[in-house]
């Protein structure tokens, strides 16, 4: 096989803020494997608070020997391999599950999510996010997510309530909120969640620090409405401890080092009897379609990335009422 890659700086439409960061653009690594004629794509987005850069994907890229790739694709003993290079770095271990997979569609002549045994008919809504801002940039963006059936809202400062009144003035479809560990009292927050249950929202992520189990633990036993677990729950090893902790867990390609491994996260989550939310960085198409593989095993898609962004390399996947559309095309069914 062949290994080719590209920096890119996905450029997003806003700027972006939720509880603890800002930020204008995100730094990705486009990557691509060639076989017998046939290429795969992936991606890596390298959100700057994961630690991972331009720099540090091609120092890992460099030390990868694609003569360890062969055809058929053993994913298991792939991820075993990247994982056995460095520690961490899940967004660029996913970027080469994501183009193995693509590959590997092309390469059978069958579309990934038949590979999966995903069925295209459950495929979930997904939510559009609306991060912290002023009033009027937040009914702006409102205004850009007609259309979509869920909007998610970042939260997590003193201002909560007012961006929620702000966005309920202008639409009535159900919110998902995510506080990005930014709640610091439990009994505070417990009583926030009884007031944004009556707002229509449906799921919360990460109320508390990943850190703080017991916080988090107590608020989902006392909370009226799913709490899901996201930075605290990156891989595969992560699942079990959410048990207890969390009502779901938020599973994202760029936390679980791709495909493979997020598919493996989910019957761990389902044997445990945990809801699945699946979520995004932001994206392009190619990352973003393949979560939407996987989408249709959990409860919830949280895969806005092409809509938040500017400078998409590849065509926009097709969405109707809401909902990413699998096409039968091979692999990702990815359009550049
Ligand atoms: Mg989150």
């Amino acid at each position: 096989m062949q290994l080719t890659y590209q920096p890119f700086e996905l450029q997003l439409k806003h700027t972006f803020t939720i509880a603890k960061f800002s930020r204008t653009s995100t730094p990705l690594m486009l990557v691509q494997l060639t076989h017998e004629g046939q290429t795969g794509f992936g991606e890596a987005s390298m959100v700057p608070y994961m630690g991972e850069s331009h720099q540090s994907a091609t120092e890992f890229l460099n030390k990868v020997d694609v003569s360890q790739f062969k055809y058929p694709i053993d994913f298991a003993a792939i991820i075993h391999y990247l994982d056995s290079i460095a520690l961490g770095q899940p967004a660029i271990k996913a970027a080469i599950d994501i183009a193995l997979h693509d590959l590997d569609g092309k390469l059978k002549g069958k579309p990934c999510w038949e590979i999966f045994g995903s069925d295209p008919a459950n495929m979930p809504v997904t939510s559009y996010t609306i991060g912290i801002d002023t009033k009027n940039v937040i009914l702006q963006k409102v205004k850009e997510a007609k259309g979509l059936k869920v909007i998610k809202v970042k939260l997590g400062r003193d201002s909560d309530k007012e961006l929620i009144q702000t966005i309920r003035s202008v639409t009535n479809v159900p919110l998902y909120v995510d506080a990005n560990q930014g709640w610091t009292d439990r009994k505070q927050s417990l009583d926030l969640i009884y007031w944004l249950q009556e707002q229509g929202v449906q799921l919360i992520e990460q109320p508390m620090l990943k850190t703080d189990i017991d916080g988090n633990a107590w608020i989902t036993e006392h909370s009226p409405i799913p709490i899901i677990g996201d930075e605290a729950v990156q891989r595969l090893g992560d699942v079990t401890a959410a048990k207890g902790v969390y009502h779901g867990i938020n599973i994202k390609l760029m936390k679980s080092a791709g495909m493979y491994e997020a598919k493996q996260m989910i019957n761990k989550a389902r044997e445990l009897g945990l809801k699945i939310l699946i979520g995004c960085m932001s994206e392009t198409s190619c990352a973003t379609l393949a979560a939407a593989v996987l989408a249709p095993q959990c409860d919830w898609a949280d895969l806005d990335g092409p809509l938040l962004t500017i400078n998409n390399p590849y065509q926009n996947p097709d969405m109707v009422n809401g909902k990413w559309v699998l096409n039968k095309k091979e692999g990702l069914g990815l359009d550049v």
